[in-house]
C-alpha cells in the first residue's frame, strides 16, 4: 500500500507575486522507498515537502498520509499527525547549542511522553545506530559538522516516524561528510523499512537513491525507478 497518496495538488503563494509554486502534481510512495527530489531554485521542491510534511497546505488538491487526508484535518489533528509519522533533518542542523547530543535526540522523546530513563536509552541507542557512542555528551559546538548532522538524524528517526524528510540533509557538509550520511541514511532506510524523501542538489547522491523525481515549474518531468 502507498505511504503516501498526493493528487493534483496546488499551491499558489497567496503573499508577494502569488506564485504557483506547485501546479497540479501527482504522486505516489509506496513504504519503505528511498526517494530524492531534484529540480533547478525556485522549482517547488520545498513547498512540495513542505506539503508531505504537514506544515503547509495546499491550495486544491489532496495529500493522503498513511491512508489518512491531512489537508482536512484541524490544526490540532495536523501536529499530531506531524508529530507522530514524520520526521525531519534539514541542511543546517537546528541542534540546541547548550545541550549535549544525547539531550537532543531525548527532546523529541520527552515532548512525546516518554520519562527520562526511556528516553536516555533509546537516545543512547540511536546514537549508537549513527556512529556516536563515543560522543553522547559533546555539545554541538565540541563536534564537526557531519556529527552534528549525524545527531540531528538520531534525533529525526527518535519517534520512528513512518516518513523520514530531508531538505538539502548534506548540503552544509563537503563530500566526504555527505557520502557518509547518505550511506547512513540508506542504512536507516534499509534497517528500519523507513520511506526517505531527499530533496537534493546533488546529482550524484540522487543517482544513488531508488527513485529520482525530478521537478521543473511545479510540475513532475521525470519519474525513474533505479532499481
Ligand atoms: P525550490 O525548493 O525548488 O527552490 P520552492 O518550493 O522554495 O522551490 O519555491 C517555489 C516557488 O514558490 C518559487 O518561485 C518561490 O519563490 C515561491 N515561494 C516559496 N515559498 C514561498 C513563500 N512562503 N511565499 C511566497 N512565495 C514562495
Ligand atoms: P530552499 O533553499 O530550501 O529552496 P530558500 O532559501 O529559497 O529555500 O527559502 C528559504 C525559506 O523561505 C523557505 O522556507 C521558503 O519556503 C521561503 N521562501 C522561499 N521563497 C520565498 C518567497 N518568494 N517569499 C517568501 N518566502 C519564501
Amino acid at each position: 500500500s502507498n505511504i503516501i497518496e498526493i493528487r493534483d495538488l496546488t499551491k499558489t503563494y497567496t503573499d508577494g507575486l502569488g506564485v504557483k509554486a506547485l501546479d497540479g502534481l501527482s504522486l505516489k510512495v509506496k513504504r519503505g522507498e528511498f526517494i530524492s527530489i531534484i529540480g533547478p531554485s525556485g522549482s517547488g521542491k520545498s513547498t512540495l515537502l513542505h506539503m508531505i510534511g504537514i506544515l503547509d497546505t495546499p491550495t486544491s488538491g489532496t495529500i493522503l498520509i498513511d491512508g489518512e487526508d491531512v489537508t482536512t484535518m484541524s490544526d490540532k489533528e495536523r501536529s499530531s499527525a506531524r508529530n507522530k509519522m514524520l520526521g525531519f533533518i534539514f541542511q543546517y542542523h537546528h541542534l540546541l547549542p547548550d545541550f549535549s547530543a544525547i539531550e537532543n535526540v531525548m527532546m523529541p522523546l520527552l515532548i512525546s511522553g516518554k520519562n527520562k530513563a526511556e528516553a536516555r536509552e533509546i537516545a543512547k541507542e540511536l546514537l549508537k545506530k549513527v556512529g556516536l557512542e563515543d560522543r553522547i555528551d559533546h555539545r554541538p559546538n565540541q563536534l564537526s559538522g557531519g556529527q552534528n548532522q549525524r545527531v540531528a538524524v538520531a534525533r529525526a528517526l527518535a519517534n520512528r516516524p513512518k516518513i523520514v524528510i530531508g531538505d538539502e540533509p548534506t548540503g552544509n557538509l563537503d563530500s566526504n561528510s555527505s557520502d557518509k550520511i547518505y550511506e547512513l541514511l540508506r542504512k536507516l532506510n534499509r534497517d528500519y523499512g523507513q520511506t526517505f524523501i531527499l530533496v537534493t542538489h546533488d546529482e550524484d547522491m540522487a543517482a544513488k537513491t531508488d527513485r529520482i523525481i525530478r521537478i521543473v515549474d511545479g510540475r513532475i518531468v521525470d519519474d525513474r525507478n533505479l532499481f
